[in-house]
């Protein structure tokens, strides 16, 4: 098959925080030395932004390095934070804590949208004369050897069964002397890059799954920049998560819920706990009479410091969330990823000028890292969320935060953490979820959560959702897991229906529902589901959450 080739010298994978940082950065660096280079970025959604979701407090620290002091002049900010409350809930009560912890002070910070903000970085990186690709999604990497030289992009217009329709395009190699991966979270090609190279970490990566919603109420229930956490109800002791909700004005307000995925309990819904959440008083005071705006789901890398991928190898850098970057203690994760996109611009320029791209050519980057106050920062809450992991939130939160005040060093360097398909128990082994029945106005179906993220994908293509084997669903995953994926997946993507004239029942993937969130390449107990890029550049809407 004839592909279109395109060379460039940097390529940037995904159109995040870390990329974007990144790509403006190294641009304008090389502008100020007189020096040309050929930059790309390529973003799977129809818009930069689209696919973006984070809940989110931007510390400003990276943003300000990048920009200056006066970075907010132009940034797309929602509102400073004003106060801060956190609240310990049980099923009726809320107890309101009487400091705030530290990590999760936030004064300095700022309530944004990030899909607002990466929507302005991309114009901005676009006038320094770096070429951005939108519905140009990377569907494999092109190496020489071990070594990274550009990636593919999906072949478009397939059908189901994979052959060309009238509107086929096959994808176009992009062939880059330096490869950067900011896919987010559980990136696919990330993932195949990282196994294929052996380039995890100490420990390996573990995630929670984030439900958000955007809802518009009356006056006076929330003001702009106001910020609260809470922690308990409805999750279980031993189940690590909690919520937010910021003010973004007087009448709008975000609000999330995030669970850990190492649970353990395959029956354990994270769109039906965060529907839960809400109908806690704390929280029904706050939306009733209110109406829900936008909604979306995302997976957060909560691993941290032993979680990283060596993040440097020969043509290639991977950065922020796909480098395990972000900081789980402090919920935050914007300001790693633009720090990241700023080191990883000064190793690539010095890189460039050497003409030595290889893996000594990029160690720049780690160099930096290491020099950083991003490395501090992670470093000192390495094993955060490993103090979780069996003690439940009350204990583990009390352990990690001692042992932040001596210095991160406490039951050893290094805490070990296991992968959450890991994790998962068998059924019945731990107490079943109640049911959870949505009001419909208050709490939704995962129906309604899909049509607010937006998803749409063209029906006649491959599901990108492929399972290696099906019959493990109808015989092994029922009997032993009581298929976790119909529950742990917020879009209902997953449904075990009935086989006509037979006692048995199949698999059925309803990929068009799909909000990119990755839990089900994540979580799955036996490994077989993966998550791929459709190959009509479709999925969420999330731009405005
Ligand atoms: Fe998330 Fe997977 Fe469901 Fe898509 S199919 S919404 S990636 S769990």
């Amino acid at each position: 098959m004839e592909r279109e080739k395109l060379e460039v010298d940097v390529l940037f994978v995904g159109a995040g925080p870390a990329n974007l940082a990144a790509a403006w950065k190294l641009a304008k660096m090389l502008q100020e030395q007189g020096r040309e280079a050929e930059i790309a970025v390529i973003e799977k959604a129809q818009t930069v932004g689209d696919h973006i979701l984070s809940g989110a407090i931007m510390d400003p620290r990276a943003i300000a390095e990048l920009l200056g002091p006066d970075w907010a002049r132009e940034c797309p900010v929602d509102a400073e934070v004003t106060t801060e409350k956190v609240f310990q809930l049980s099923e009726t009560g809320a107890t309101k804590f009487p400091f705030v912890p530290g990590p999760l002070k936030n004064h300095g910070n700022y309530v944004v949208s990030l899909s607002k903000v990466v929507a302005w970085m991309k114009e901005k990186v676009e006038e320094l004369g770096v070429m951005i690709a939108e519905a140009f999604p990377g569907n494999e990497i092109l190496y020489e050897g071990d070594r990274v030289v550009g990636v593919r992009t999906v072949d478009m217009g397939v059908d189901r069964e994979g052959n060309p329709t009238g509107a086929f395009m096959p994808g176009t190699d992009i062939m880059a002397r330096v490869t950067v991966f900011g896919e987010g979270s559980r990136g696919s090609l990330t993932k195949s890059l990282v196994e294929k190279l052996g380039l995890q970490g100490q420990n390996p990566q573990v995630y929670g799954t984030g439900i958000k919603e955007i809802w518009d109420v009356p006056a006076g229930r929330i003001g702009a920049g106001e910020v609260w956490h809470t922690a308990g109800w409805p999750l279980k002791s031993r189940h690590y998560g909690g919520s937010w909700v910021y003010g973004m004005s007087d009448t709008r307000v975000s609000i999330g819920f995030v669970s850990a995925l190492d649970g353990g309990n395959p029956d354990f819904d994270p769109h039906a706990t965060m529907q839960r959440w809400k109908t806690h008083p704390l929280l029904r005071g706050l939306l009733e009479g209110g109406t829900l705006v936008k909604a979306g789901a995302k997976t957060v890398p909560e691993g941290g410091f032993f979680s990283r991928p060596r993040s440097h190898g020969d043509g290639f850098l991977i950065l922020g969330d796909s480098g395990s970057l972000l900081n789980i203690a402090r919920l935050k994760g914007i300001h790693t990823a633009m720090k990241s996109g700023l080191l990883a611009a000064e190793a690539i320029a010095d890189a460039l000028a050497a003409d030595d791209v290889s893996a000594a050519g990029l160690e720049g980057y780690e160099k930096r890292f290491r020099e950083s106050w991003l490395h501090d920062e992670l470093y000192g809450t390495r094993n955060y969320r490993a103090h979780f992991h069996g003690r439940g939130l009350m204990l583990g939160g009390f352990v990690s935060n001692l042992a932040m005040m001596l210095g991160g060093k406490i039951f050893g360097d290094r805490l070990p953490l296991e992968t959450d398909a890991k994790a998962m128990r068998r059924r019945g082994e731990l107490p079943a979820e109640p049911a959870f029945k949505p009001d419909g106005t208050l709490t939704f179906d995962k129906a309604t959560a899909v049509y607010n993220a937006g998803a749409i994908h063209e029906e006649n293509q491959p599901s990108h959702l492929v399972i290696a084997d099906t019959d493990v669903c109808a015989t092994r995953c029922a009997e032993e897991y009581g298929n976790p994926c119909e529950k742990f997946c917020p879009a209902a993507v997953y449904e075990m229906v009935d086989v006509a004239d037979s006692d048995r029942k199949r698999m059925q993937i309803n990929f068009s529902n799909c909000v990119h969130c990755k839990t089900c390449d994540i979580a799955d107990p036996y490994g077989i589901i993966t998550w791929t890029v459709p190959s009509d550049a479709g999925g969420p809407k999330y731009s405005g959450l």
